[in-house]
């Protein structure tokens, strides 16, 4: 597959017929001429023309060579972890997404793996978890709530180093703004129920590589063990992704406004943003992403009753769990994304229960900073 720059859009013409965009095949299983040749596809759980279109496009914009699209992104990450042998271990970052977390202690508590959670901004504590024998690293910046960077091409080299698989969670910046192969990464997962799809309609996910071999692991399994997504909604997907790096600039440039404003207003307590000079970790975030992305985090003075009045008072601001999608979102993470994190994880990951997630969408900016301020000024 060749390589496109990231920021094209992505122009998915089918190459059979006449059609502009593919049509949708749904037919469970394809005709063989003689029962010695099996066609190609064969049956839909091992090869989709929609799902196998998908899967060019996304593997295009991460320079991945193939890989799979998925049922969600919770059966990308299962799918990342049948990778490794059984009680293998597992080192993944201490405020990785809930979802995440509450597979890999599931997974922990039946024997099947081990995990340590990690501070990966951290060099000494790698080092020392890298120090026991580890089969896979998982990486996921900017993390999801705070925003804060993980150095993912150093991560990876010691990584290497020490023997492990490293796969890079990529949902919140997106190809367009981060590509972890290139940055030394073995896979890249998504869940594409994010910005991907991106008008919150759809859930899936995808695992994708480089290395053939490993290409190979990943579709044994999904075929072994039916991890696969349907093809409406691959074709779904596809129609969002065609518009995804036209939708993250937009968004992008909407969350810069939005996180000048309320670093600016007096009932914000602090704001996390890595497109602010003074984030501490804005250098990384100018080497190693391409722009800030859509995502925001902040605090409230008066902590937990504040938060409920403010969030009582927006319009146009949808409360909810999901992010990247062509509305804003807005979220607690202790009691929605994270609750998957028993409270101690939850304070080591810094996630304080007045904390405030804004996933922000397309709307127009003003629109937004009208609902916000005046929910805010209560
Ligand atoms: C939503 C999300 C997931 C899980 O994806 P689903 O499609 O909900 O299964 C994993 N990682 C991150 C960063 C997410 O935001």
């Amino acid at each position: 597959m060749s390589s496109r720059a990231p920021g094209t859009v992505v122009a998915a013409a089918s190459r059979e017929g006449r059609d502009i965009v593919a049509p949708l095949r749904r037919s469970d299983s394809y005709r063989w001429d003689s029962p010695d040749e099996k066609p190609s596809p064969d049956y839909s759980r091992s090869a989709n023309p929609n799902r196998d279109e998908l899967v060019t496009r996304l593997a295009e914009l991460e320079g991945a060579n193939g890989g799979v699209v998925t049922s969600s992104g919770q059966s990308a990450a299962l799918l990342a972890l049948l990778l490794i042998p059984s009680s293998a271990r597992v080192i993944a970052p201490h405020d990785c997404y809930g979802g995440t977390y509450r597979l890999l202690e599931a997974l922990a508590e039946q024997g099947r793996l081990s995990v340590e959670f990690v501070d990966l901004t951290d060099d000494d504590a790698l080092d020392a978890a890298l120090a026991t024998e580890t089969a896979m690293v998982w990486i996921e910046t900017p993390s999801n709530p705070l925003l804060r960077l993980t150095d993912i091409a150093s991560v990876a080299a010691k990584a290497k180093k020490a023997g492990a698989l490293t796969v890079a969670d990529n949902t919140l910046p997106t190809p367009c703004r981060q590509q972890p192969l290139a940055l030394g990464c073995d896979l890249v997962m998504h869940s594409t129920t994010k910005a991907i799809n991106g008008h919150g309609d759809c859930v899936g996910g995808a695992l994708l590589a480089r290395d053939a071999a490993l290409i190979e692991r990943i579709e044994f399994w999904a075929n072994a063990a039916g991890l696969f997504g349907s093809p409406d909604a691959a074709a779904r997907t596809l129609r969002g992704l065609r518009t995804l790096p036209l939708r993250v600039a937009a968004m992008e440039a909407n969350a810069r406004t939005v996180a000048d404003y309320l670093a600016d207003h007096d009932a914000v307590a602090a704001v996390h943003y890595p497109g602010f000079t003074d984030h501490p970790d804005h250098a990384l975030a100018e080497q190693q992403q391409t722009g800030p992305g859509f995502m925001i985090a902040f605090d409230l003075v008066g902590g937990s009753p504040a938060v409920e009045a403010f969030l009582d008072r927006l319009e146009l601001v949808n409360l909810a769990s999901s992010l990247g999608a062509h509305s804003s979102l807005i979220c607690v993470p202790a009691t929605m994304t994270h609750r998957g994190m028993p409270d101690e994880a939850q304070a080591r990951a810094g996630i304080t229960p007045g904390l405030l997630r804004l996933s922000v969408g397309l709307e127009a900016a003003s629109d937004i900073i009208a609902d916000l301020g005046r929910a805010l000024d209560s």
